[in-house]
């Protein structure tokens, strides 16, 4: 296995409370890397750093609350990274949520929500990390993005359009960041087992009438059947430390000459060539 030494280095993550986040901001860790974690719920950020805490009892580790569509937190949380650690060396723009509704259901209100969630929760991170960023010896930026950015889904269709604007703009984002060397890519999802898919099986368990005739699935069977109907070849869903350990890659130098590019991680869901 090849080993890298992130040791003085830091790394940001947004949405790091959970699923995918959580588990890049482990991977950090482990590599000895310092490392801020965000999000808007107190009690998931403080249950994260708990447990990052236990597993990395001498880690440097930053949990602030900040919702990444607030310009003002944002630039506190900034401030704040800044201040306790003094750089920043890698940016993973990971938080956010998907949205389930076709055109016929999509309000203007939902349009404007979804864009804004898609669009800011990128720009307004980069823009205050921008200036540390420029400033570190191998600097890159990591947006979690979703095959929907190549492969819309009918009911999923503002999430997917918004999804193939991103692509673009971390396309653009790599040309105009690399004079100063910030190399900027992605990952693009398919499905991965988190927090949204648990409250989706929630969901599921609490609209299941408990005089139902059908019987009641497991997690694992309820995933197994939802991969076996959207035909995900590798026949399951995935879990947060696969998507960690592609943005793990992408935001250290081991991909140090990989810049606008980005990683398919959907388990061979994506259907074109
Ligand atoms: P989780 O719900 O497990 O994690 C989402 C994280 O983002 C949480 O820490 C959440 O904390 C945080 N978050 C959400 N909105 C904000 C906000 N406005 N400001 C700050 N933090 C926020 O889901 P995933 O791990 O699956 O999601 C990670 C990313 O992957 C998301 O962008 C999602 O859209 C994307 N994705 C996931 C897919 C999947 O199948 N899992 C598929 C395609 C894309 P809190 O709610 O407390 O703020």
């Amino acid at each position: 296995m090849i080993q890298i030494d992130l040791t003085g280095h830091v790394a940001v993550v947004t949405g790091g409370s959970s699923g995918i986040g959580f588990a890049t901001a482990r991977l950090f860790l482990q590599a000895g890397a310092s490392v801020a974690i965000c999000g808007r719920d107190a009690e998931r950020l403080e249950a994260a750093e708990a447990a990052l805490k236990k597993q990395f009892p001498d880690a440097q580790l930053l949990a602030a609350r900040c919702d990444v569509l607030d310009a003002d937190q944002v630039t506190r949380f900034a401030a704040r990274v800044t201040a306790r650690f003094g750089r920043v060396d890698m940016l993973v723009n990971n938080a956010g949520q998907g949205r389930v509704s076709t055109f016929a259901d999509t309000t203007d209100d939902a349009w404007r929500d979804e864009l804004e969630l898609k669009y800011f929760s990128i720009i307004r991170p980069t823009r205050a990390f921008l200036p540390m960023l420029k400033e570190a010896p191998s600097p890159a930026i990591v947006c979690v993005n979703s095959l929907l950015a190549l492969q819309p889904e009918p009911h999923m269709v503002a999430t997917s359009s918004a999804r193939a604007g991103v692509l673009s703009l971390v396309k653009s984002l790599a040309t105009e960041l690399a004079p100063p060397r910030i190399r900027v890519n992605s990952i693009l999802i398919g499905i991965v087992e988190s927090g949204q898919w648990k409250r989706r099986y929630q969901n599921y368990l609490n609209e299941l009438a408990t005089d139902s005739p059908e019987p009641r699935q497991s997690w694992e069977q309820w995933t197994a059947e939802l991969a076996r109907k959207k035909n995900i070849p590798l026949g399951r869903f995935g879990v947060p430390e696969e998507a960690a350990q592609a943005l793990f890659y992408l935001a250290t130098p081991l991909s140090s000459y990989t810049t606008g590019s980005h990683i398919d991680v959907s388990g061979g869901f994506a259907r074109h060539v």
